[in-house]
């Protein structure tokens, strides 16, 4: 079972997973992305931009398992987190690390998740992305899917960019949307997004997912989709009020 159920909101009373998130999410983002790749002459950099990267899970909160290499999501979450953070300071971004190696900040879901949305905070962050891997009872699921928070216009413009990014780059057997998804890492009033980037469940996509050229290629993938974003926001302002 996966500890994805985790990340909704606390006392929500759903003992839902986030793997059957896939399937129940309301109507699919219906991304606004150009309609051709944006060249990286074209996207411009990510300077003055602060964004946090989230790698889910963390310490005795696993995740989901890999069923063949028995590895957890936490650990291919972090690595996956730290190519992202290359490739965005690459492009000159200031990026926030969640965490660094294989930590909580509590034992309690909802305050480990609190203290990670209270470092965007505290940095000011313009983003938070938020990096997952999927997995279903069955094997043949497959291919990455970006969740943004319902009703947020600029988390639906950003999911729709980087599911569109990893499609294009990754190629995947089958081609998800992004959807609206009740996370409560999504929480802030910046655009935020979770990336289940692929399917532990699946014997194909675990293999890919366990090299570090194909997490590279995630990682660009994602870091195309942010750079997207700003050209299709470039107004990109915070959406509404912080919660209360
Ligand atoms: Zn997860």
């Amino acid at each position: 079972m996966s500890k994805c159920r985790w990340l909704r909101w606390a006392g929500g009373g759903i003992a839902g997973l986030c793997l059957l998130l896939f399937a129940v999410a309301p109507r699919p983002a219906r991304p606004a992305v150009p309609a051709r790749p944006v060249r990286q002459e074209e996207a411009g950099g990510l300077s003055g931009r602060v964004i946090l990267v989230d790698a889910g899970h963390g310490g005795d909160d696993g995740g989901a398992r890999a069923r063949d290499s028995g590895l957890w999501e936490k650990e291919i979450n972090l690595l996956v987190a730290q190519a992202l953070r290359e490739e965005l300071e690459e492009s000159g971004a200031s990026v926030i690390m969640s965490r660094e190696g294989d930590m909580q900040y509590s034992a309690k879901k909802r305050e480990d998740l609190t203290a990670r949305l209270d470092l965007a905070r505290q940095h000011g962050a313009d983003m938070v992305v938020s990096i997952h891997m999927n997995e279903y009872r069955t094997r043949r699921e497959s291919g990455p899917q970006v969740f943004y928070r319902e009703g947020q216009e600029n988390s639906r413009l950003l999911a729709g960019a980087i599911q569109a990014a990893l499609i294009r780059t990754l190629h995947p057997v089958r081609e998800r949307s992004a959807m609206a998804g009740d996370y409560f890492i999504l929480s802030l009033d910046v655009p935020s997004v979770l990336v289940e980037c692929g399917f532990l469940s699946n014997a194909a996509e675990e293999a890919r997912l366990l090299t570090p050229d194909y997490r590279r290629q995630v990682a660009q993938a994602i870091r195309d989709g942010i750079q997207e974003y700003f050209l299709l926001a470039p107004e990109h302002t915070p959406q509404a009020a912080p919660a209360s």
